[in-house]
Parts: C-alpha cells; sequence; structure tokens
C-alpha cells in the first residue's frame, strides 16, 4: 500500500489523486487535504462565475472523489492543523498542489493605496472565497485600470463591465452581484506594457469583449503591426489579434462603458489623496528582445479602481525550499526533497489552462512511482486521523461537501445553479 496526501484540492490536486489511482489500483490510499471546507480551489473560486462550462469539469473530479481510496480531508489547514513535516512522516508521498493564490506585486510607489488591489482578491471577492468577501470595490464611474494582457486581465474587465441581465446562468456570489447592479466602474483601460502582437489573452476570451451590452472595446488602430506581420503569429495569437483589428475597425459606440486598449503603456506610480485618484502611466517602446522600454513620455489614467492582474505566486510554506525568484517551491521536475513533490502551479508556475494540470499530475505520479515500493509501513490516513483528533480538528468529508453543495443549490438565485456560502462557519453549519 502507498500512502499520498495531496495539498489542495484545486485541479492539480484531483489530476494527481486520478493518475495515483490509475497507477497503483486499490494498493494506494490518498488523502486531498484542503484549509477550506468546500473543494475544487481554482475551479470554484479562479475559474470566472459567467463560465459555467470550464466550472463543469469538476465532475470529473467527483468521479475521483467518490472512490473508496481517495478521501477529501477539508477544513484542515496546512501549518494551523498539522505540518507539512508531520505529514512528510505519516505519508509515503506528501504532493504540494497549492497553486498560486498571491498576487504578484506591482512593486511601484502608490500601490498601497486604498483602491489598489490584485486580481487574485478581485476574482476572489466575485467568487466567494471567504478571504476577500469583505473587498467592497469601488464602482461610482470614476475609472477602472486593469494591469496586464493575459486572460485574467479580461475575465476582471469583463466582469466590471457586465449588464445585470448577462450574468444570468452564472453562479457570482450575490454580495458583488448587488455591487455590480448598483453602480458601475465607468471606463476600463486595460494596460499592457508592450503591443498587440504580445498579449496572453485567448481568442475565445478577447471575443466576448466585443460582444457586451453595455459595453463596446476601444483599439487605436495606429497601436496595431502592419496587418502582414500577422502572419508570423502562432495561430491562437494571430487569432487574438484578429480580434483586436475588428475592435479598431468598429465606429464609436454610444454604449455608456468604453473599454480602452492601452498598449506600449506601463504603470509606473499611482497617485491619489488617501485613495487612488489616478494611474500615472509611461509610454513604451519594445527593444530588440521584444521587451518594454520606457520611452519618458508620461501621462495620467483616472481611475477609482486599479487590479493588476500580472500573475501570481505560490505562497511559501516554512520549511520547504522555495524559488523567490519564480514565485514556487524549488523543485527539479517536482520533487522537493525526499518524499516531497510539487504539481500544477506550485510546480512550474501559474501558466496554462485546467487541462495542462492533467499530465502534471500523471507526470508527479511517475516519480512516486519510481521513488516508493508500497510497503514502507508509514500509517496514512490513520496517523492524520489520530493526530487530528487529538488536536479537535473539525474535518469536512466529501460527503459533508455533498451537503454543503445541495445547500448552496437550493439557496440560488432563479437561474444561477448556487449561491455559494462565503463564510466558513455558514460552509460548516451547511453540513446538516
Ligand atoms: P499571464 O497570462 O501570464 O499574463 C500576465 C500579463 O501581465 C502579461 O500580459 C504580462 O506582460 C503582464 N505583466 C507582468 N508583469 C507586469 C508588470 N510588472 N507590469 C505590467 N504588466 C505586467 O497571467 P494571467 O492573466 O494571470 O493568467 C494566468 C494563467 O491562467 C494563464 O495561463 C491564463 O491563460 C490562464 N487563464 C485562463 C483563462 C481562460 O482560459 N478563460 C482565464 C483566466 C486565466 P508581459 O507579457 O509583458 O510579461
Amino acid at each position: 500500500m502507498r500512502h499520498i496526501a495531496v495539498i489542495g484540492s484545486g485541479p492539480a490536486g484531483y489530476y494527481t489523486a486520478e493518475a495515483a489511482q490509475k497507477a497503483f489500483g486499490d494498493q494506494v490510499r490518498v488523502d486531498i487535504i484542503d484549509k477550506l471546507p468546500v473543494p475544487f480551489g481554482l475551479i470554484r473560486t479562479g475559474v470566472a462565475p459567467d463560465h459555467q462550462s470550464i466550472k463543469a469539469v469538476s465532475r470529473r473530479y467527483e468521479a475521483t472523489a467518490l472512490t473508496e481510496n481517495v478521501r477529501f480531508v477539508g477544513n484542515v489547514a496546512v501549518g494551523r492543523d498539522v505540518s507539512i513535516h508531520e505529514l512528510i512522516d505519516l505519508y509515503d508521498a506528501v504532493v504540494l498542489a497549492t497553486g498560486a493564490p498571491a498576487d504578484r506585486p506591482l512593486g511601484i510607489p502608490g500601490d498601497d493605496l486604498p483602491g489598489v488591489i490584485g486580481s487574485a482578491a478581485f476574482v476572489g471577492w466575485y467568487n466567494g472565497h471567504p478571504d476577500h468577501a469583505g473587498l467592497a470595490p469601488a464602482l461610482d464611474g470614476g475609472g477602472a485600470v486593469v494591469v496586464g494582457n493575459g486572460n485574467v486581465a479580461l475575465d476582471v474587465a469583463r466582469i466590471l463591465a457586465k449588464a445585470e441581465a448577462e450574468f444570468a446562468g452564472s453562479d457570482i456570489v450575490g454580495h458583488a452581484l448587488d455591487r455590480l447592479k448598483a453602480g458601475h466602474a465607468g471606463d476600463i483601460t486595460i494596460l499592457g506594457r508592450r503591443g498587440p502582437h504580445q498579449i496572453a489573452m485567448t481568442p475565445k476570451e478577447l471575443g466576448e469583449l466585443g460582444e457586451l451590452q453595455r459595453a463596446a472595446p476601444v483599439v487605436d488602430p495606429a497601436d496595431l503591426p502592419p496587418v502582414e506581420a500577422d502572419a508570423a503569429l502562432e495561430p491562437g495569437v494571430r487569432k487574438s489579434v484578429t480580434h483586436l483589428r475588428d475592435f479598431a475597425g468598429r465606429p464609436a459606440s454610444d454604449k455608456p462603458i468604453r473599454i480602452v486598449f492601452d498598449f506600449f503603456a506601463r504603470p509606473v506610480r499611482i497617485e491619489g489623496d488617501g485613495r487612488v485618484e489616478r494611474v500615472i502611466v509611461e509610454r513604451t517602446e519594445l527593444d530588440a528582445a521584444g521587451n518594454a522600454r520606457g520611452t519618458g513620455e508620461t501621462y495620467a489614467v483616472p481611475a477609482h479602481l486599479v487590479v493588476s492582474c500580472i500573475g501570481y505566486r505560490t505562497p511559501p510554506i516554512e520549511g520547504v525550499p522555495y524559488d523567490e525568484k519564480l514565485g514556487r517551491f524549488a523543485n527539479e521536475d517536482g520533487r522537493i526533497v525526499p518524499g516531497l513533490y510539487a504539481v500544477g502551479w506550485a510546480r512550474r508556475g501559474p501558466t496554462g489552462t485546467i487541462g495542462t494540470n492533467r499530465p502534471d499530475g500523471f507526470a508527479i505520479v511517475d516519480k512516486i512511482a519510481e521513488d516508493t515500493h508500497g510497503d514502507s509501513g508509514k500509517p496514512g490516513r490513520a496517523g492524520l486521523d489520530a493526530l487530528l483528533a487529538e488536536r479537535g480538528a473539525e474535518v469536512v468529508t466529501f460527503r459533508d461537501w455533498q451537503r454543503i453543495d445541495a445547500a448552496e443549490v437550493a439557496r440560488a438565485r432563479i437561474g444561477s445553479p448556487r449561491e455559494k456560502f462565503v463564510a466558513v462557519e455558514d460552509m460548516l453549519g451547511a453540513r446538516g
């Protein structure tokens, strides 16, 4: 028997469990430990609430979760209820699948002003993550700046721009929908420090910005390279650039919100009296290596809300080797130290789609198969249960989650798949 503990119940965690089942059959026990009482990590609290088809992948994880040899151990925090070293003593393999839930800092003067937030917080707010439920972003028409040219920037801009009716069928949480209904951010400026050919936005997601009821995308045709240059682009980027060309060719819209793509523009300072009022932006150009280089020309973009969407970091865990520069655990193909592994964003950083984590999960199980031999005599889950009982931890099982899930579905507003609980105590209370 092999005993595996996976820390984190998002895609990387469940794909690792699925791979372990495929590799070891009934000769493995996998405990998926999560600090929240609810599973699925990024699927629940990262994927946009109006992208329900992406969220549907959690059904696949449910199939894994409901097998005999995989357990969900919710409401158990590593570092609070159990240490990483205790887990290494108890299990043959401990796999960190903790994702990258912390924002990379902007690192410019004024980035600590009220109203400047990272995308992890903003996305967590509209997705009902307990840590960010109290965010209350300014939606007073004073303008919003979204920093970054990736898919998270698109998610943030789209959610800010949507009219109430466009959230039909989504599971955006009530507190966010109420606030978005009561006001709007005003014009939304998406800052890209490089140009249209360097965007990290995928075509489907970019195309959605062109279909919004009350908001219109604005692209300056002068920012676009000659159309012939698109031929050299990778097909996905080329398709995205085609959307930008479409936006640039549209006549001025009378929709009340403009989503302005400001390319070759990097924020250098954020100013305001006690809260953000404007972002000072420097015009850039590309150097020979394709990096952004400041030109010295600056201008101000008014904003009462700034959301930086410039990538994420994995929070360090005490005693676990960490790569500060890359913002993830130091590892060699997923191996950190004997008995300890990393998978998904915690291993390779915050890139790729949900599905990218599947081969990741299978690859880490191959490593575990090479490194372990089955009968180490480690206690695994029995040892964890004893430790947690001794500490009075209130463990949430997958069956408990199914009751919380049913309660969320039962309290959904009409047309919505669920109304999430956003406080941990409410989640615990819904177990019946
Ligand atoms: P991302 O794709 O890495 O994009 C980050 C953006 O931030 C880049 O445009 C980058 O520009 C910019 N940036 C980085 N540092 C900056 C700085 N200091 N100042 C200004 N700009 C800066 O990251 P992401 O948007 O957070 O997405 C993470 C992953 O999740 C991606 O793989 C993404 O595709 C995926 N995702 C997918 C979906 C979906 O499929 N619907 C939705 C959300 C996220 P440079 O290129 O110049 O570095």
